[in-house]
């Protein structure tokens, strides 16, 4: 009988058993993939997910192979903005929700999945945790309404059954435990981008730059192995005409958005691997808990790429869920009250505010005359750039940047005009064209 069982081992899975191994309990954790291996997915850390990492005591063994920067650069047609979430904003962060500040560091990094879960793993494994890779979770054991194992195969074939006081579901957007469960969806958006990248070796143009010009966007990223990751996404009402030729519309993505980082990469740029992409990025939140039963990560919140938020978020649930269940798992609360105060963390207004946020942004409709000035009133007004990015990035609250009390003192104190940038030359012309698909 273990006190955890864990299915899915990844940013949600693997960092809860490691934490809840390093407070003493026994846990099986287990995942139907085996290591290392990529998901579907780009790998961009914000701060406060690689101080997760730092907290956690494993940021020094990415960072030995993994590039890291102290800031972003976000370029919103044509507008450049430069900034750093605030270490200030950083420590309030991590004392709102995990009541200490220690670990903060103000960095910025892209690993690839293939290197950081395999680190996770092999952290958990040495706090202590049983990890069972190449082992596929087929069946719930359900007892008088009550979670209380699971019944799967390993690479071997052979049908085991284990059981634990509680099972946690960080088993991903599709989570087998919440389709089994029956469990519904809720806040659904079926609004989303689509999303494609790959790997680029032959340039190296520093900290990650984020584009967006009407309803397409760019990013590039320094990652492992001496390659950059390029990703361009756009509206997912265009994917079709995107997927009638993925390389060509790629690069015609990077000379619309950016036609710096579109010349570079088709100039200097050696692809290293195929271009991968994804459609299914539909938002969604599903119950976090019931009895014998709690969700981390995705299963439990799945939410578009744009903001490239999901792992830190992973993070933030393996941290708050391992506190909870270790303090009712030493006998200290009831599950219940346990679960009220996982819950009280990730459904906090804030939560809902930026789960809003991140689905309004994924609808990739063009930035607005007022966005696009507000972005002009930043320039040289580092604080709230940084504060504006901070908000992006989930840091800040969302209510409190874009309070509109902020908004026109911001905009009172501009130093450059909207005259200074060409978007606003025909603006109105600009939006229009803005609105025909690229690639039909
Ligand atoms: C295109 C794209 C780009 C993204 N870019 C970023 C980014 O730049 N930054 C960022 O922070 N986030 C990004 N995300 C989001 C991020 O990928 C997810 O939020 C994150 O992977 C969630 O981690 P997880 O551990 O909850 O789930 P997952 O990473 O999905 O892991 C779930 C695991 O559960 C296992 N599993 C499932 N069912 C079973 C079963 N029955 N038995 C055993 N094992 C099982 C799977 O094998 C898998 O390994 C992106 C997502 C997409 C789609």
């Amino acid at each position: 009988m273990y006190d955890a069982i864990v299915i899915g081992a990844r940013c949600s899975g693997a960092s809860t058993a490691l934490l809840l191994a390093r407070q003493g309990h026994r846990v099986l954790v287990v995942d139907r993939a085996s290591f290392p291996s990529d998901v579907i997915s780009t790998h961009f850390l914000w701060p406060h997910g690689m101080s997760y990492l730092n907290r956690w005591g494993l940021l020094d063994e990415v960072l030995a192979v993994t590039p890291a920067h102290t800031t972003v650069e976000v370029v919103n047609d044509g507008i450049s903005l430069t900034g750093s979430v605030p270490v200030e904003l950083l420590r309030e962060y991590f004392r709102d929700l995990h009541g200490d500040d220690s670990g903060v560091v103000q960095s910025y990094a892209s690993v690839r999945r293939r290197v950081l879960d395999q680190i996770l793993v092999d952290a958990a494994a040495g706090a202590g945790a049983e990890v069972r890779t190449g082992f596929t979770v087929r069946e719930l054991v359900v007892e008088d309404g009550q979670v209380v194992g699971v019944r799967g195969r390993g690479a071997d074939g052979e049908q085991v059954e284990e059981r634990a006081r509680i099972v946690v579901g960080a088993d991903g957007r599709n989570s087998f435990v919440a389709r089994t469960l029956g469990l519904p969806k809720f806040d659904e958006r079926p609004r989303c981008t689509f999303a494609y990248w790959s790997y680029w070796s032959g340039f190296d143009l520093g900290p990650a730059q984020l584009h967006r010009r009407g309803r397409l966007a760019c990013a590039v990223v320094p990652t492992n192995f001496d390659q950059n990751m390029v990703l361009v996404w756009g509206p997912s009402e265009w994917s079709r005409e995107f997927r009638a030729d993925v390389p060509g519309n790629y690069q015609r993505t990077l000379d619309f958005v950016s036609p710096e980082l579109g010349e570079t990469v088709r100039a200097r740029g050696v692809r290293e691997e195929r271009i991968y992409g994804t459609l299914d990025q539909s938002a969604f939140l599903r119950p976090l808990h019931g009895p014998g039963w709690v969700l981390v990560g995705d299963a439990e919140s799945a939410k578009d790429q744009c903001t490239a938020i999901g792992m830190t978020h992973a993070f933030r649930d393996a941290e708050l869920v391992s506190a909870a269940l270790d303090r009712w798992l030493r006998g200290a609360v009831s599950i219940d009250e346990a679960m009220a105060a996982y819950e009280g963390r990730r459904r906090s207004q804030n939560a809902a505010a930026y789960h809003d946020y991140v689905c309004t942004l994924a609808e990739m409709r063009p930035y607005r005359h007022d966005e696009l000035q507000l972005f002009v009133a930043l320039r040289g007004n580092q604080q709230e750039t940084d504060r504006f990015i901070a908000t992006h990035a989930d840091v800040a609250p969302v209510s409190e940047f874009f309070q509109a009390s902020n908004l026109f003192l911001l905009n009172d104190a501009a130093k450059e005009s909207s005259a200074d940038h060409a978007v606003f030359a025909d603006f109105a012309g600009t939006s229009r064209s803005y609105q025909q698909n690229l690639f039909a």
